[in-house]
Formats: C-alpha cells, structure tokens, sequence
C-alpha cells in the first residue's frame, strides 16, 4: 500500500509516518530529510538549497522530483510513504506518472489537520534525536534528564532544525496553504483524499491513521 500524509508543518506527518515504518514495515520517503542529509553532507545540491529551506520557501519541483524518483528506482517495500512530497500539483502529477512507470498505484492520501494556532506552539517546542529522529516537544515529551534518546540510547545528540522558528514558519505555512493545501481538492477529485484529526494525542492519530488504512 502506498499513502500520502499531507498536512502542514507541525502536523505530526513524520511522527505518524515513522509509526507506520516500525509497526507495518511501509519504507518512509521524507524529501525534507533526504534535503537536510543533502545539506548536512555538503553536496553541491545541499549547498544549493540551504538558503531556501532555512527562509521556508520550496525547492524547486525538478529537485525533489529526482530525489523521489531515484528512491523509487532503487527502493523495494511492502509500501511508501510520502512525507513532505508532493507539495506542488506538478509534484502530485509527477508522482501518479512515477507509480504509474513502475506499475505501483496510489492507494490513500490521508490529511492530518491541526489547528494554526496549535502549529505554532508545537514547532518552536520541537526538538529531534539526531541519531534515530525520534521527536521530543518540550512539553508534552521533554527530553530525558540523564539526555540519552528513550528510542536508541543515543547521548546527547539532540538538536533543533534551522527552520523551526517563528519567522520560517510563517513561510512555511503560507507556501502550504498557497501550493500544497490545491492537493487535497486534487485528491479528493481522484477518490483518494481522507482526513484524520491531528489535534489528539499521538496514540489517538495513529488509532484514527489506522482505520483510514483498513477502511
Ligand atoms: P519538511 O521536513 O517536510 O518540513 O521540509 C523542510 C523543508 O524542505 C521545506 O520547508 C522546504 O524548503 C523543503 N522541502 C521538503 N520537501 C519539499 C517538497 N516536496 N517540495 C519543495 N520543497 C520541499
């Protein structure tokens, strides 16, 4: 099975995603992480891109449609899961002609919706494991006292991503409800688009993911 967890920044898209990586065996493909590993790796396009990630704005389609195709290319899995892509309709249309070339289908695009204001307040407490990605929010899943990951043990490798402040988030959001938020009417005219409320725990979105899946 293949899904699409659309959302905005601080929906819980990567959380529920890495959910569905451990519990279901489903190979997750993040475009923002596989730009931040560009970019933390130094690569000619990780330099490129840096600027425009930091400020929130988009890569461009041509980008990410690559990082994208090369993993479909190259990856075997039970099912993907596309976090953070498509953003764009080209994105979207150049997805369904992927699948289509490696005669995979589409099978459910699930929106995770949270209130603006809750988006805020969860994005600036974020902080992640650098080691395994686990994420912690300063209020509801501090990071532990003795600074070792609950998920891997890891040390002290917490750190907070460039982009999780204020001003960028502001960019962000506005580039979700101006290029991305078209997907979920895009969807929705091809039967796929279904909706989870994101405002509960994590244990009450992945039980609500869950039914989405099997129904
Ligand atoms: P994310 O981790 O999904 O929040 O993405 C972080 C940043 O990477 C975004 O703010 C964009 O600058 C860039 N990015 C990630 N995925 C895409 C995409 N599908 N299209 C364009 N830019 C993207």
């Amino acid at each position: 099975m293949n899904i699409i967890l659309l959302g905005p920044p601080g929906a819980g898209k990567g959380t529920q995603a890495r959910i569905l990586v451990d519990e279901r065996n489903m190979v997750q493909l993040s475009t923002g992480d596989m730009l931040r590993e560009a970019k933390d790796s130094g690569t000619e396009m990780g330099q490129m891109v840096a600027g425009v990630m930091a400020r929130g704005e988009l890569v461009t389609d041509e980008i990410v449609i690559g990082l994208i195709r090369e993993k479909l290319e190259t990856t075997k899995a039970d099912g993907f899961i596309f976090d953070g892509f498509p953003r764009t309709l080209a994105q979207a249309d150049a997805l369904g002609a992927l699948l289509n070339e490696t005669g995979q289908t589409l099978d459910r695009v699930i929106e995770i919706g949270v209130d603006d204001e809750a988006l805020v307040a969860r994005i600036t407490a974020r902080s992640t494991c650098g080691n395994c990605g686990e994420v912690y929010n300063d209020q509801t899943k501090p990071i532990p006292a003795d600074g070792k990951c609950t998920n891997c043990g890891a040390e002290n490798q917490f750190k907070r991503r460039a982009d999780d402040n204020e001003e960028s988030l502001r960019t962000r959001l506005m580039a979700y409800y101006k290029q991305t938020s078209p997907l979920l009417g895009y969807y929705y005219a091809k039967g796929l688009h279904t909706r989870v409320d994101g405002m509960g725990s994590m244990e009450a979105v992945k039980t609500e993911l869950a039914t989405r899946l099997e129904g």
